[in-house]
């Protein structure tokens, strides 16, 4: 499909057939390219296209076709002009940042982070030199107080994990811009379908394909977007040289999971809505977050720049980590992992997993609690799911 015809399709439309690259075979789905090199007519082909001179493949380090496909799918799908692919969401948040940083920068990001861009803003950075602010993403005045005159680069991601807070991406943007920076977001929970940062003023978009993209549990990968001219400078020597690659297989698994995308992330929406509902208001349960909920801290937020409240329930039970335990112990149908946007219903519980980092102190001021869950809806029957959950909350 050519550009400017991508461009009209609707985003259902263009998840299935953006970015096709077909062989001389013309197959209809998609192919994996598994190779690793590409074969020249000529020494001067070869010289030419590692010059850049020609156009064509040369290395699978540097791209593959079936990369190519999943990466201009994406690209179409976020409105962006160019789209890079990586073999995590992990490898994708760290290029994004070291791409755009030098020793003596200064990066502004909330505290409310998945914890391995945490460790990456606190932990990493500083040995080169790069030293961070974190605030509270929520309070607007924070971002700009945090402000230095090096500050290179303003990062977060919303909803943010596991306490689903909304963040204002413009607003940011705009305190970002005016300080001559960039504004990378983690668009991980909110799906491309509910909320384009791009279009909102975000320079970069990041994401984990682990999560919906792939949607069933099976392979890791990540995704760059942004400006054609901000990727390739900031990003294409960055990756081709230190080979954070996805592996053309996953490429593939990926470039299949987003034809579903729509129809998964739409249905576990209406699922994670109808367990809100359901939870809402129960006396084992002290607090519950959804962003699809008119109770929401950021309600405001949300009906400006989402479009739907996500496949994410994050609830507190009674009785602390004992009580989360004996709820998630109960569960029969659903899973405990720290995972999500399977097509399997999942539960995590933050404290003793993703956030076992933090201090009880860090933890407190995110609003971590011990009887905090978080719930990522899968494809089951909502009714299936509801049950599973009511059960189980009866043994707290
Ligand atoms: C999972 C996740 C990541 C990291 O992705 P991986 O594919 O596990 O490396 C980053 N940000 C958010 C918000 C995530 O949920």
């Amino acid at each position: 499909m050519s550009e400017s015809k991508a461009k009209s399709y609707r985003a259902e439309t263009r998840l299935v057939h953006a970015g096709t690259l077909r062989s001389q075979f013309n197959e209809m789905s998609e192919a994996i390219f598994l190779t690793q090199g590409y074969k020249y007519d000529s020494a001067e082909d070869c010289e030419e296209r590692f010059s850049g001179k020609i156009p064509g493949y040369v290395y699978s380090r540097y791209t593959n076709p079936t990369m190519s496909m999943f990466e201009q799918r994406m690209a179409a799908l976020e409105g962006a002009e160019a789209a890079r692919s990586t073999a995590t969401g992990m490898a994708a948040v760290t290029t994004a940042l070291m791409g755009l940083v030098r020793a003596g920068d200064h990066v502004v990001a909330a505290k409310a982070l998945f914890g391995s861009c945490r460790w990456v803003i606190e932990e990493w950075l500083p040995r080169f030199g790069v030293t961070s602010t974190l605030v509270d993403g929520a309070d607007i005045a924070q971002w700009k107080k945090a402000t230095q005159k090096n500050t290179a680069v303003y990062f977060m991601e919303t909803p943010t994990n596991p306490t689903l807070e909304v963040y204002d991406i413009q607003a940011v943007a705009d305190i970002a811009h005016a300080n001559g920076a960039k504004l990378v977001v983690d668009n991980v929970f909110a799906t491309p379908l509910f909320q384009s940062p791009l279009t909102l003023g975000a320079d970069v978009v990041v994401y984990s394909a682990t999560k919906h993209i792939d949607g069933q549990g099976r392979v890791l990968g990540g995704c760059i977007l942004g400006a054609e001219k901000l990727i390739t400078d900031s990003y294409q020597q960055l990756l081709r040289q230190t080979g954070p690659s996805l592996s053309p297989f996953n490429a593939w698994v990926l470039l299949k999971g987003l034809e579903t995308l729509s129809v998964r992330v739409t249905r576990q929406t209406e699922t994670a809505g109808a367990v809100s509902e359901a939870l809402a208001g129960h006396k084992k349960i002290t607090r519950l977050i959804y962003p699809g909920r008119a109770d929401h801290p950021q309600a405001d937020i949300i009906k400006k720049q989402m479009t739907a409240g996500s496949t994410l329930v994050a609830f507190e039970v009674t009785g602390g980590k004992e009580g989360a335990f004996r709820f998630l112990n109960g569960l029969q149908l659903l899973g405990i992992t720290n995972n999500l946007g399977d097509a399997k219903s999942l539960i995590t519980h933050p404290t003793t997993t993703t956030h076992q980092r933090l201090t009880p102190e860090q933890r407190a001021e995110l609003g971590i609690g011990d009887g905090l869950v978080r719930f990522s809806a899968g494809l089951e029957h909502p009714d299936d799911i509801i049950d599973d959950l009511l059960t189980a909350l009866d043994r707290v």
